[in-house]
């Protein structure tokens, strides 16, 4: 199967409310190139260097500048600026002291960063992301990032065949999001944020719940995924 059949046969699957991130790290531009030519416009990496190197690339090609470049990857606080600029959402925001530096640079920078929180559901102790406990805590405390716009979770379920276990995982995300919107609901982070930095109040909602890869984004999708990010199903095995 080619790049282009790939994208179409998920854009033609997925439900309108689901938004596709083609997951492009490893791979080299030219792949990207063909899935926007197939009507690809939002692509995930998940490296500072790489997602850099991309960005100039398209920058090369006239006819790409409405390309919406997502971050999925763990971001150390010391390549802010190699991403911040760039991309319209940071879906890994994995601890508090990341989202602190986010806003600071977002201060320095005047641009309000939108994010997704990424929590940590699966029983892979490898991956990284908000625990349930420090999610309490940070929607619990009064501190305020008024140049961190909170737009939803992110989290990716065990890597297992178990559809059980799969499916837990996810409810556990839900559940976060939960929690998190009931938060927003009472904030006075929005008002607040949005008047520091003269955005438009209607522009922040909190409602993206970004669940699913190539191996488990059917489960995800049915149990209320808004965005799913797929790599090797649309690009094969990974390259670079
Ligand atoms: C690599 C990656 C993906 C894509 O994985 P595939 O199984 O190739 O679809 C999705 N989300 C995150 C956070 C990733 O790092």
């Amino acid at each position: 199967m080619s790049i282009e059949n790939n994208i179409k046969n998920y854009l033609s699957e997925l439900p309108p409310t689901v938004r596709l991130a083609a997951v492009s790290k490893f791979h080299p531009f030219d792949c990207i190139r063909q899935a926007y030519q197939a009507g690809q416009r939002i692509f995930a990496e998940s490296r500072p260097q790489e997602l850099f190197k991309k960005v100039q690339q398209q920058a090369q090609c006239q006819d790409m500048n409405d390309i919406e470049w997502h971050f999925i990857g763990h971001l150390q606080t010391n390549k802010l600026k190699m991403v911040l600029p760039y991309v319209s959402l940071v879906q890994s925001v994995d601890s508090l002291h990341l989202l602190q530096a986010i806003d600071s640079w977002g201060r320095s920078n005047g641009k309000i960063v939108d994010i997704l929180l990424e929590c940590h559901v699966s029983s892979d102790d490898t991956k990284q992301g908000f625990s349930y406990d420090e999610l309490l805590d940070f929607v619990s405390s009064d501190v305020e990032y008024p140049f961190v716009h909170v737009c939803g979770v992110m989290g990716m379920a065990t890597l297992t065949d178990d559809e059980d276990v799969i499916r837990a995982d996810f409810q556990r995300l839900l559940d976060r999001m939960d929690l998190l919107q009931d938060w927003i609901g009472e904030s006075k982070n929005l008002p607040h944020g949005l008047s520091a930095a003269g955005q438009n109040a209607s522009s922040w909602r909190c409602d993206q719940i970004s669940m699913g890869m190539t191996g488990d984004w059917r489960i995800a999708v049915e149990m209320g995924s808004t965005m799913v990010r797929i790599g090797s199903g649309i690009f094969g095995p990974r390259e670079l």
